[in-house]
């Protein structure tokens, strides 16, 4: 039976340095008011450009980020390896507007291919599409509104940026993960997203859309995209998250009156998301699946629906991911037991890995529960240590 409560395996990574530190940062995370405060002065700094380096690069930064390039990731890439665990190397800039932000961030996000290609432990490449145009293109397209020449024209070139990444990653035969963000950008991204599918996954699944499971109508839109896939002739790849924006999509949809398109509660979120992995285990022969979470239920379950379809555990089209600096009991234990595990090992300046940063502070608040988890397995693993057990 799969357990997720050896800690000895779970942080054989770590050093004693690094517990502490680990523990340092969980415990202050836990405190809201600092999480908030924090919030708010980093992007006070940011609006005022003052220095914010030197407080968050030696904390928070080096716990939840590989490095500030490609080349600064490879030492933690290489030590995740020991372990059987796999990286994916994250360019995770958000925010770009100006034509030369996003040609950087496609020069960028092509050199991950390219690295992927020559490195055995990076199995996939990924990208945001926000990254690669502007919002309100995105969003305009999606709710059907008339576009001006100017942004019909920004459409096109944003269809032309996906497609040529998926290509690379098609012609360095490195499988390539579209992340999914705001509900109101999805609608489009779906459509290019799925071109790219039926273009370059005739023989395997190299392009991978991402469902967020907590949107209620995404069970309707796997189903819809498998039965595309069948009839076109290509295989579907399917990344899952449960989704990391609900507020602001509750907020929005409140807002702008129409319906929330979030599931009402944790469990219909829950029970959404273990419906969309069963869906794909029974149809492995035409879907591979990227089983994106930090939920221990959801991870088990799909090692058990595994084994019931008599899958070996490191079936190509099965895989397991964390981010980088969570959940490490979840993947270190599933790597030691053979299954194939990857963590998302986000990089890229300071400054613009602030937002993901500031996100990974708000889940890991006492409120919602996981940094109890985090620290009292960081503790279990020190008192293991000390007794010498
Ligand atoms: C490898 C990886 C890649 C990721 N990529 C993306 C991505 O592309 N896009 C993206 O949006 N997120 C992404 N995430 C983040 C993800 O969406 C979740 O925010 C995060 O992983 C927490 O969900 P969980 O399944 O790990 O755990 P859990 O702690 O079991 O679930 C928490 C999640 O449940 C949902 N939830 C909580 N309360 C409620 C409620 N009251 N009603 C309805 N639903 C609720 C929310 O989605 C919340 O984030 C990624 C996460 C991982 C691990």
């Amino acid at each position: 039976m799969l357990s997720f409560e050896n800690t000895e395996i779970a942080f054989s990574s770590k050093t004693d340095k690094d517990l502490k530190r680990a523990q340092f940062l969980f415990k202050m995370i836990a405190n809201n008011f600092l999480v908030n405060s924090g919030k708010y002065l980093s992007r006070f700094a940011m609006k005022l450009h003052l220095p914010v380096d030197w407080a968050v690069k030696p904390t928070i930064y080096s716990h939840f980020v590989g490095g500030e390039s490609i080349e600064e990731c490879i030492p933690n890439v290489r030590l995740l390896e020991q372990y059987n665990v796999k990286a994916i190397l994250d360019y995770s800039i958000e925010g770009t507007e100006t034509l030369e932000e996003i040609n950087s961030a496609m020069d960028e996000t092509l050199k991950t291919i390219h690295n992927a290609a020559g490195d055995n432990n990076i199995p996939f490449a990924v990208f945001k599409p926000t990254a690669f145009t502007i919002e309100t293109v995105l969003e305009k397209v999606s709710a059907k509104e008339p576009l001006t020449e100017s942004e019909k024209l920004e459409a096109e070139n944003f269809k032309q940026r996906v497609e040529k990444l998926c290509q690379t990653a098609y012609d360095n035969d490195v499988p390539i993960l579209i992340d999914a963000e705001d509900f109101a950008f999805q609608n489009f991204i779906d459509e290019v997203v799925d071109a790219n599918m039926e273009k370059f996954n005739k023989k395997k699944a190299i392009v991978f859309n991402t469902y967020q499971m907590y949107r209620n109508d995404r069970l309707e839109v796997l189903e819809k995209a498998y039965k595309r896939a069948v009839k076109n002739g290509y295989y579907l790849g399917a990344k899952f998250v449960r989704g990391a924006y609900m507020e602001k999509e509750r907020a929005r949809a409140a807002e702008m009156g129409y319906p929330d398109p979030i599931h009402p509660d944790k469990e219909s979120t829950d029970r959404a998301y273990n419906a969309a992995i069963l869906f794909c285990i029974e149809r492995i022969d035409r879907i591979s699946i990227f089983n994106g979470t930090h939920n221990e239920y959801s991870s088990r379950y799909m090692t058990e629906l595994m084994a019931e379809h008599g899958l070996k555990k490191d079936d190509p089209r099965c895989w397991f991911s964390q981010l980088y600096g969570m959940s490490d009991h979840i993947s270190f234990n599933l790597a030691d037991e053979g299954y194939n595990v990857a963590k998302y090992m986000p990089f890229g300046p300071v400054r613009s890995v602030l937002p993901y940063l500031i996100r990974r502070t708000e889940e890991n608040t006492s409120i919602s529960g996981q940094t109890s988890r985090e620290l009292g397995l960081i503790l279990k693993e020190m008192n293991r240590r000390k007794n010498g057990k």
